[in-house]
């Protein structure tokens, strides 16, 4: 069966975009990116006054399987990706056991062809165990489909032990997605570090945690040539650090997530343990810095730091929950209502950092709507306004700091590889 899209605004960020063409889909390739297509027999879906884009692409989630898999699984996490207009995923190696060896990485792909809707691609630890001695076999990791290498949720504290890792991955040809973040600055905070957790009287993280490894990291990647991708990053010195090595020809790359271009710490006001995330919610500065990074090309990535917990393990005091939230199904409203309505990036610049740029740094053949590409597609009303329901999410996780707010701009329709997998904000059931 192939599939007719029809009188699209077609967003290719790789190639031109043209107002009201078709795309012909068939055996899940693009076959044909044309104006008026006519095709007998195919299904025909009218896309009149939507947005027709190359599937997007989240590389920072995580999808707790193996190990945790009340908090999710492969099938309920990519639920969740396709619900938001994700066509592939890139999931965290911090499952039990961490993906750090073959064996991991393997039953992951084994796991997301059998019950994945969309694509998934391995992140392989960077050290044993993620506990940052003793580095992982990273060629290994890689012949069995990781696409690059991350201890996330930790850093790599020692600096010999990253240097070499660098120095390794970067022989292997896979990029370092390096969690920014100096355990002993950050001691025991659980928020941002500032005049608001000192009216709440809760302890702090300050920015310089995480600023000093961006700094250390961007040196180490100037001093071994490896390419460096930074996650998650959130304040206004590593902007800056990210612009200034970027000037200087570092292969430098960075990623922020909506929940750190539209919450500030105010948000943690009410004591939500939603808003608890590692990194912490910032300052109004920070916002304002990270909005400026995303304008001009300093931040190349919006990823969602995907992180789902059960309600028993958030449903605690503030000090006692663990950090992260759920993502991926309130990302794409909160970039067309945060940085698309208000100006910050043009739709075309923000599907770029959902698409080809996210596909470049992993090295996957994904990201674009050329002829003969995979036929991910991803359709987006620009109009469409929905209040963020959780009875209506895909993922397992409730720990959501969004709950109730008005999204302008959603996905109407996820393809993946040819098929429709989620339809009018719901997902098809097979
Ligand atoms: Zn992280
Ligand atoms: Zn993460």
């Amino acid at each position: 069966m192939k599939l007719l899209i029809k009188g699209g605004l077609v967003v290719d960020p790789l190639g031109k975009i043209d107002p009201a063409a078709d795309l012909l889909i068939s055996e899940g390739k693009i076959e044909a990116v044309e104006k008026d297509i006519k095709y007998d027999g195919a299904q025909i879906i009218d896309a009149t006054g939507k947005m027709v884009v190359p599937g997007l692409i989240d590389m920072h989630v995580h999808l707790r399987e193996p190990g945790f898999e009340a908090k999710e699984t492969i099938a309920t996490g990519t639920r969740a990706a396709a619900r938001g207009g994700f066509t592939s995923v890139a999931c965290m190696p911090n499952t039990r056991p961490v993906a750090d060896d073959q064996s991991v990485i393997k039953f992951i792909c084994e796991r997301a062809k059998e019950t994945g809707v969309v694509n998934v691609f391995p992140i392989g630890a960077i050290t044993k165990g993620s506990k940052g001695d003793e580095l992982s076999e990273m060629a290994d990791l890689k012949a069995y489909g990781a696409v690059a290498f991350s201890d996330d949720g930790f850093p790599v504290s020692r600096s010999d032990v990253m240097r070499r890792a660098m120095q390794y991955a970067k022989m292997v040809g896979l990029p370092i997605i390096s969690h920014c973040e100096d355990k002993e600055l950050a001691s025991d905070g659980v928020m941002h570090e500032g005049y608001m957790s000192t009216v709440l009287g809760l302890k702090g993280i300050p920015a310089a945690a995480e600023e000093v490894m961006v700094a250390r990291d961007i040196i180490l990647a100037e001093l071994t040539g490896c390419p460096l991708h930074l996650a998650h990053i959130s304040t206004v010195g590593s902007v800056r650090l990210v612009r200034e090595a970027k000037a200087r020809g570092v292969a430098v790359t960075a990623e922020v997530t909506p929940h750190h271009f539209t919450l500030t710490d105010r948000a943690v006001a009410g004591y939500d343990t939603a808003t608890k995330v590692n990194p912490p919610l910032r300052t109004d500065m920070d916002v304002a810095a990270v909005k400026e990074g995303l304008a001009d090309g300093t931040i190349d990535v919006i990823a969602t730091d995907h992180a789902p917990h059960t309600d028993e393990e958030k449903d605690v005091e503030y000090q006692y929950a663990p950090f992260g939230l759920v993502g991926l199904e309130t990302a794409v409203g909160l970039v067309f209502t945060e940085l698309i309505a208000t100006g910050v990036l043009t739709p075309v610049e923000a599907i770029k950092k959902l698409t080809v740029n996210p596909a470049r740094i992993l090295g996957i053949n994904k990201g674009t709507l050329a002829v003969g590409a995979d036929a991910d597609v991803t359709i987006i009303d620009p109009n469409i306004k929905e209040v963020v329901d959780v009875s209506q999410f895909e993922t397992k996780g409730r720990n959501s700091p969004f709950i109730g707010r008005k999204l302008n701009g959603l996905p109407v329709m996820t393809i993946v590889n040819g098929n429709i997998v989620m339809h009018e904000r719901k997902i098809i059931e097979k």
